[in-house]
């Protein structure tokens, strides 16, 4: 299904179903230029996907050729997925570095063992760890063996007839690269600044710090004039300032819930403290979480904690290899 959200420049959204996962669809966006275009995301590598990408191209009157780019926001698999496709076109493709490296350490499940070792000592139980083996984000990432051109904060692309700039914001992944056309005031937020739903927020072995990185990320893009504003999901907006703001005042209320829980059970791993915290997953128990869900909500919650430990909030001590959190003062 596609869905023209500019006409100058000629900006459209092709929705891309994701099955069985509660983003529910990813947004690939595409600007059509007259002597080139540029595809931004693609969903996951499955056939669902592939089949929606593929026929809004069609209705686009895109052929995937060279004078067609790629530029993936992130190296989640619901935005780099098809990567595939454009690589064996011989489409240039865009991305940081930071989160490509990512893809190729994924690649021999070395990323995914450092994350499964370390869930494991923030107490998730070895039986719960091998549930994740059919994470959609495991099993729908794409071949990380295609030629990519680097991109960095700052950088200015010129691209189906627009100027681009890049705009770096590390958080959601250590990668992430937003896209701004500053002329017509157009923000391509990825899964940086998301409307409908919050942006998970995980811990990262090469990025530390991941949820105060986010919050500077989100104060670098504040104030920026935005129009439109083009998320990675669900539907945009144009009042980003407000949308941020609701978005910071989320992570303190999470920060203050943990501190809550830190008093009323000292001595507990984050594991302990997850099912006790406020989820969306409205009418669910924690028990009930499916294993994907409480990966995520696992990972949000060790973003926060080391947040509160860098801050001298809380102090993590190790014993028999599990970390333990107790509350040192009471505000965040
Ligand atoms: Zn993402
Ligand atoms: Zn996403």
């Amino acid at each position: 299904m596609i869905q023209q959200v500019s006409a100058h420049p000629n900006i459209y959204r092709i929705r891309v179903d994701l099955p069985d996962n509660p983003l529910q669809y990813l947004n690939a966006y595409v600007i059509k230029g007259t002597s080139g275009n540029l595809v931004i995301d693609t969903g996951f590598n499955r056939p669902e996907c592939k089949r929606a990408l593929c026929q809004g191209l069609q209705e686009l009157g895109i052929r995937l050729q060279p004078d067609t780019s790629l530029f993936i926001t992130h190296l989640h698999a619901d935005h780099s997925g098809l990567v595939g496709l454009f690589a064996q076109a011989g489409c240039p493709i865009y991305m940081h570095p930071v989160d490509y490296q990512y893809l190729v350490d994924s690649q021999d499940g070395s990323t995914w063992k450092a994350a499964e070792d370390n869930f494991m000592r923030e107490g998730m139980p070895p039986a719960e760890i091998k549930t994740q083996f059919a994470n959609q984000a495991r099993t729908f990432s794409p071949d990380p063996n295609f030629p990519v051109n680097a991109v960095h904060d700052g950088d200015c692309l010129h691209l189906a007839g627009c100027d681009l700039q890049v705009i770096h914001t590390p958080g959601h992944t250590p990668g992430l690269c937003c896209l701004y056309l500053p002329k017509e005031e157009i923000f391509f937020t990825s899964d940086h600044v998301l409307f409908d739903i919050t942006p998970n927020i995980q811990v990262w072995y090469h990025m530390k710090q991941s949820l105060q990185r986010y919050l500077e990320s989100l104060q670098k893009v504040r104030d920026l004039p935005v129009r439109l504003a083009l998320p990675g999901h669900r539907e945009g907006d144009t009042s980003i300032d407000g949308r941020i703001d609701e978005i910071r005042a989320h992570h303190d209320r999470r920060l203050a819930e943990i501190c809550q829980l830190a008093a009323l059970y000292p001595h507990s791993t984050a594991y302990d403290i997850a099912p006790h915290m406020t989820w969306s997953m409205r009418g669910k128990k924690w028990k009930d979480f499916p294993p994907t869900q409480k990966w995520f909500a696992l990972g949000e919650t060790l973003a926060h904690i080391e947040y509160l430990v860098d801050h001298g909030t809380l102090r993590c001590s190790e014993e028999q290899g599990c970390r333990y959190y107790d509350l040192v003062r009471k505000e965040p």
